[in-house]
Formats: structure tokens, sequence, C-alpha cells
């Protein structure tokens, strides 16, 4: 039953690439999985993630040739990450203990992940870790170009999940998705502690952004109000 479904997900989730335009002149695209987002700044852009990309053609298209600043990094699955490490040594952040899940110091405990993980001789599949790989921390304020952007912890999906705040806009990646008009945590049954990533949707209340980009819905129009209720 678990193996149907994981492979149902699987054909699902990669069976579509998309380019996605917001605003701040901010594109979008998925290739496999996972959103990534290019955002223009002073001296060519920063990217919110690389998604997963087989052969890079679409990143390389919607990054045009600009400089490659800055990678953000929402957190440590290979869907939003495994193409960093084919940047050289562009700066990555990503949150601390997210790090030690790249290198396979601590591993996903979602119940999926486990189940995926089960079948797969106890090991899981990791992405190599990108060179230019740094710690962001809390309430970090990243001046990236001319630009800023701050991150924001969000802990539960995974324990380093960080979403970032620029200008009006929220990259949430996982942790912080448009999902059934609310903003609400990936399915459970990929996130470390379900319950924490819940709670941590809180730490958003505040936060003037009127626009969501995430890992797997897009870009949707939406803001603090609308973070879903335990
Ligand atoms: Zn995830």
């Amino acid at each position: 039953m678990w193996r149907c479904l994981v492979v149902f997900a699987l054909m699902v989730l990669c069976s579509c690439s998309a380019r996605v335009r917001g605003p701040h002149g901010i594109v979008g695209g998925r290739a496999a999985d996972g959103f990534f987002y290019v955002v223009p700044v002073a001296g060519g852009v920063v990217l919110v993630d690389t998604g997963e990309q087989p052969d890079g053609a679409l990143l390389r298209e919607l990054v045009a040739g600009r400089t490659i600043v800055a990678v953000l990094v929402t957190h440590a699955h290979h869907d939003h990450y495994a193409f960093a490490h084919a940047l050289g040594s562009v700066p990555v952040y990503v949150g601390a203990e997210d790090i030690r899940r790249m290198r396979g110091e601590t591993q996903h405990q979602g119940a999926i992940q486990r189940a995926q993980r089960a079948q797969n001789g106890g090991v899981d599949n990791l992405p190599p870790v990108p060179a230019g790989v740094r710690p962001v921390e809390d309430q970090q304020r990243l001046v990236l170009g001319d630009r800023a952007f701050t991150a924001i912890a969000l802990p539960g999906h995974t324990p380093g999940s960080t979403a970032y705040l620029y200008e009006d806009v929220l990259f949430g990646g996982d942790a912080a998705m448009a999902r059934n008009g609310a903003l609400a945590p990936i399915d459970e049954g990929y996130s470390d502690d379900p319950a924490m990533a819940r709670a941590s949707l809180r730490r958003l209340t505040g936060y003037a952004f009127r626009t969501v980009m995430d890992g797997h819905t897009g870009i949707t129009a939406m803001g603090p109000d609308a973070i879903a209720r335990e």
C-alpha cells in the first residue's frame, strides 16, 4: 500500500514542468520537482532553492546569463536543493540544522521518508553538499546585491526549515505553503515533526507579506491572515 502511494505521489509530482511569474521581476520554475525562484538584484540574481534540475536547462533559461549572487535554501529536502552543488562556490545559505541533514549527520523523520528509506536499505540518497554552503540564522538580514532578505526559522518540516521575506513576498518552501486557501505546511508524511511545523506558522504573524512563493504550489496572493489554525 505504502509503496503504491509513494510511486503514485512521485508520478504526480514529477510529471510536469512549470514556469511562474510574480511581482518584483521574480520568475520561478519547476523542472522535475520543487519550485525555485529567481530574484533580480544589483549585479545579478538571488535564487531561492534550485529545485531538481536533471540538466539545469530550466534554471539556466530563467537566470538568463545573469550572475548568481547567492542561493537561499528553504530546507534540506533534495527536491529543493539538489542542483545547488552544480553552482560551484556560490554562497548557499541553509538553516544550520539542515546543513547537518545535507551532510547525512541526521536523517529525515517523516513517515513517508522513513518508508522510502526502509525500501532503500536504510540509507537516504543525498545530493552532493554544495561547496558554498553556510548557515543562516533566525532573523538574519542578508543584503545580497542591493536587496535585503530576512530569514525566518520555521522548524518542524525539517529542523532547519527557513522562510525568507523579501519586500512583500514570503518564500515559504514546504513549511509555509498555499494550500486550499490557507497557509500551511506540506502533508504530514514529509515532515520531521508535523505538530511543530504547524506551530511554527505562528512565527509569521505580523509580517507584511502579500504574496507566497512556495515549494510546490507556486505563486499565490496570500498574507498572514491566511495562516492555518491548528
Ligand atoms: Zn520538503
